[in-house]
């Protein structure tokens, strides 16, 4: 009897697997062609288009050049009429830097980098940036500002135009970890552009990382770093660290040394 009842068990799970099988045609299976072993759609092999066609979840509507050319669903830092949307980063207070007639702003000298008043986890960060035409200095001293995402992870912005430095710091590196793809600048005195695709990194609740974040930055349009790991703060001396966070600011350096950087037409979307 107790065999039977054993039996009859078996039987129902078999029969319940081979059912979630039937319900579950994109189920990989290992395949082998030519010698090669690959994962392959299983189950019935769709015979209509409809079958493979699906209408949920609808993408939102974004006007691509929207108000002032920006997406509509980006929020606006900074569009050259104030510093509203930034403090600095030393101690919370009114930016100090220079507001320029022609819709931008520049780096001051020794007052400290600024941040964003919002944080943020996720995005696709536009940033424009200008080195002067009249170059000054060498290396790392001509020039030399940074995007930082949530604070902590450094997209290099340097004049890199005849101006060779360490490749792993020069423009568009993710500063001492990931060399650029390409050195993509306009002469300088000319409007850069970076389009920045960022995603955090995770941290579990007792503080260590369980998944880096991820960069990827297009320079004048141009694939420089592709989808690349961060492995952590990104300082002038010393390994990065890990430190746990949430969201956080994006945040422009003041390198100190009479860079002159100018930044204008900032925006970033919250990517879910
Ligand atoms: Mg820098």
């Amino acid at each position: 009897m107790r065999r039977v009842i054993l039996c009859s068990l078996l039987l129902l799970v078999v029969l319940a697997c081979k059912e979630k099988d039937a319900a579950d045609p994109l189920k990989d299976e290992a395949t082998e062609f030519q010698g090669i072993v690959y994962k392959e759609y299983s189950g019935q092999e769709p015979t209509k288009p409809e079958e493979t066609e699906v209408y949920e979840p609808v993408p939102p509507k974004v006007i691509p050049y929207g108000n002032k050319g920006v997406p509509s669903d980006a929020i606006v830092l900074f569009d050259g009429s104030s510093f509203d949307e930034w403090m600095m980063v030393n101690d919370s207070a009114e930016v100090s830097w220079i507001l320029n007639a022609d819709g931008s702003m520049s780096v001051k000298d020794k007052t400290g980098d600024i941040m964003t008043k919002q944080h943020f986890g996720d995005v696709q960060l536009h940033v424009e940036w200008r080195s002067p035409a009249e170059v000054e200095r060498e290396g790392q001293n001509r020039a030399n500002s940074g995007v930082f995402l949530q604070g902590l992870y450094e997209v290099q912005v340097l004049d890199n135009n005849d101006n060779d430095t360490y490749v792993n710091g020069q423009v568009a590196a993710i500063y001492k970890q990931h060399i650029p793809l390409a050195m993509a600048s306009v002469p300088s005195g000319e409007w850069n552009s970076y389009d920045i695709i960022y995603r955090a990194p995770e941290f579990h609740e007792s503080g260590y990382k369980t998944r880096s974040g991820t960069i990827t930055v297009l320079h004048n349009g141009v694939l420089v770093q592709d989808h690349v790991e961060i492995k952590g703060t990104t300082p002038y001396i010393g390994w990065p660290k890990n430190p746990p966070h949430g969201k956080g600011p994006i945040r422009l350096q003041d390198h100190g040394d009479n860079s002159r950087v100018s930044f204008r037409n900032i925006w970033v979307r919250e990517l879910q």
